[in-house]
């Protein structure tokens, strides 16, 4: 049975409070393993519960989402999660532009959220961890951001434009795809990407691909994903795409 690696999935949110278990099991069942990312603290101790409840195959990232960026931070907190051996990666950190704080202008919210993925990049340089990346509408200050460091990672749910891609490409870092690509047209951005650069990831429970048999997205749908990124390179890059994944976080 061919194997995947969810490398974004959110098993450790609301959506799967009553059943997570259950989907996860299934997904070990099928050869699917999986990263739990944490968008704050709770969720990001949640992913590591979850994660730890497994020798292996279910791994966690630990990080605070630009979207809660209002909320108490704390990177000792941060760094303590991290020290499980099942934490692969910083994440999901990074901006986003396209919501507006209910509190504070859109001046104060970005700057925070520039503060707090300063604090977290620094973090994953001290623990020589990978970071998953969330941007959205904010690729320039991303960008002018990450050239100043030395990290790897990737950015998650990519759906910029051929520049954008190649911007982030040389700077060294991998390219998520999601279902996203069933809704935008990325496949010139898909070409863009060598085959050793390209992870693939649910973002569940969003992103739904159009042809998986359930709403709420979970780590199986990833097949549909794959061969549509090897229907767009005429090629099987199943393998490449494994082993991709594997390189990155260190599995
Ligand atoms: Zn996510």
């Amino acid at each position: 049975m061919e194997k995947f690696i969810d490398t974004h999935a959110h098993l450790n949110s609301e959506y799967f409070k009553k059943d997570r278990f259950l989907v996860i099991e299934s997904c070990l069942l099928n050869q699917v393993s999986m990263i739990n990312a944490g968008t704050n603290i709770l969720d990001s101790a949640l992913a590591v519960d979850i994660a730890e409840k497994y020798p292996d195959f279910v791994y966690a990232s630990v990080g605070v989402h630009p979207s809660s960026a209002e909320e108490d931070f704390d990177i000792e907190k941060i760094k303590e999660l991290a020290k499980s051996k099942k934490v692969v990666a910083i994440g999901e950190i990074g901006l986003d532009y396209f919501y507006s704080s209910k509190n504070i202008s859109d001046e104060e919210f970005f700057k925070k959220q520039k503060d707090i993925f300063i604090k977290q990049l620094s973090l994953a340089e001290e623990l020589n961890l990978p970071i998953i990346i969330h941007s959205r509408e904010a690729f320039d200050d991303l960008y002018e951001i990450l050239k100043t460091r030395k990290l790897k990672g990737v950015i998650h749910c990519f759906n910029g434009n051929v520049e954008d891609v190649k911007r982030f490409l040389e700077l060294g870092y991998y390219i998520g795809f999601t279902g996203i690509i069933f809704k935008e047209n990325l496949d010139e951005v898909i070409k863009e990407t060598p085959n050793d650069r390209i992870l693939i990831e649910t973002d569940c429970p969003f992103l739904t691909p159009p042809e998986f048999y359930e709403k709420r997205n979970n780590p199986l749908s990833l097949k549909i994903i794959k061969d549509k990124i090897c229907k767009i390179k005429g090629e099987d890059i199943g393998d490449q795409i494994y082993n991709n994944s594997l390189k990155l976080f260190n599995i």
